[in-house]
């Protein structure tokens, strides 16, 4: 068997939710929302799901779609696409990751990487051969410097992955932070694939995208995500935006491993890309009233809440807050003995470094996240 595999243990998003509904327990674990998505949007995948074909979609995904896809980014974040040539559709925002991994990187390539990350980074740099070159990142501000750069980029260096905002971190990455990875990309013709999946979930600022600066532009992968931004996380309908040449790529790779994403759920989410702005402000609006619940609640208790920038999560430090316990400790104790699943952010680390922070989902209706913070408040 393939040891990159062989050795990996279950997903910890897999783990809390099914600890979570084995005990009983209030989810905060899995980055989900209680409420379903979108109606109108549901409705018009059901509506396409009656009247439109049911057969394999095109390979690269609905023409309707790439378009809607296009002109979204032309109105939210002044992108410029061509729908045809630097759009790809796919099965979901992690689809399109391992795609663009497995299709960019050769054995014994070096892919620069901050931690904490993602969960799936790892597995999938490793399934293409690559040999991770791990930024190790820090609480509060989670940001590096030009030497943490200088340190991990080599003359091998083929590829740099990026968040944001960031999972699990929640940070927003900078002008400054984007011009200083430019620099690196350009001098070490490295590409860049940057994970946007959260790009409608940022607070008080627009965001960023590593397309707007020019010469990442030309060597960049985005990857979008519509289950995110419909909060119909089990949609799995993703996108993948760049340079034609690497799109090209990535769609060579995608062909063998989904092919194609089912054409009901592309025509839905084509739909709700062309739903008016305030739409979208509303469902920001109100996932903000619901990070405010939580934090307000917690931080009143004691509790040390890092100040979040995006998604659906609330860090905790929890040394700050006063428990001593290591955060896989706490979680487990959390979910146990208290009724509520969390993730400890040493999941998202290579080889269980430490850290003393905890990630709180909180897309939950307001009495859900009401009595989490009771329980949380009894756990100290
Ligand atoms: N993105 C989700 C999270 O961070 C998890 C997705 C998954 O479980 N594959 O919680």
């Amino acid at each position: 068997m393939n040891p990159v595999f062989a050795g990996l243990k279950t997903s910890i998003f897999e783990v809390m939710s099914l600890e979570a509904r084995a005990r009983g327990a209030i989810n905060l674990g899995q980055g989900f929302p209680e409420s379903d998505g979108f109606p109108e949007v549901r409705q018009a995948a059901a509506v396409a799901l009656m009247e439109q074909s049911n057969q394999y979609a095109p390979m690269r995904g609905l023409p309707v779609l790439r378009q809607a896809v296009a002109d979204f980014y032309a109105r939210t974040q002044g992108l410029t696409l061509d729908p045809e040539h630097n759009v790809l559709i796919t099965s979901g925002a992690t689809e399109g990751l391992s795609a663009a991994i497995l299709s960019l990187v050769t054995p014994g390539d070096e892919v620069v990487v901050f931690e904490p990350m993602y969960d799936a980074y790892l597995p999938l740099i490793r399934r293409a051969g690559g040999v991770p070159r791990i930024v190790q990142l820090q609480p509060p501000h989670w940001t590096f410097s030009e030497a943490d750069l200088e340190a991990a980029f080599s003359e091998r260096t083929r590829l740099v992955l990026i968040t944001t905002p960031n999972n699990p971190t929640t940070h927003a990455l900078d002008r400054d932070e984007l011009e200083l990875l430019q620099r690196f990309c350009v001098r070490h013709d490295a590409w860049l694939v940057s994970d946007e999946v959260w790009e409608q979930i940022v607070f008080g600022q627009p965001h960023l995208s590593a397309l707007h600066l020019p010469h990442l532009a030309k060597r960049t992968l985005k990857i979008g995500s519509a289950g995110k931004i419909f909060s119909l996380t089990g949609w799995k309908v993703g996108f993948v935006c760049g340079p034609q040449v690497l799109v090209d790529q990535v769609a060579r790779a995608h062909q063998f491993i989904t092919f194609a994403t089912p054409p009901a759920l592309q025509h839905g989410v084509a739909f709700g890309l062309g739903l008016p702005p305030e739409r979208f402000a509303a469902a920001l609006a109100e996932l903000e009233d619901l990070r405010d619940i939580l934090a307000s609640r917690l931080t009143d208790a004691g509790f040390k809440v890092l100040p979040p920038q995006g998604t659906y999560f609330l860090n905790l430090d929890l040394t700050a807050s006063g428990i001593g316990e290591s955060a896989i400790d706490y979680a487990g104790r959390l979910v146990r003995d208290h009724g509520v699943a969390a993730i400890p952010l040493p999941a998202f680390c290579d080889g269980g470094r430490e850290l003393s922070v905890l990630r709180l989902c909180f897309a939950k209706s307001p009495a859900t996240l009401e009595q989490a913070a009771t329980l949380l408040i009894a756990s100290r």
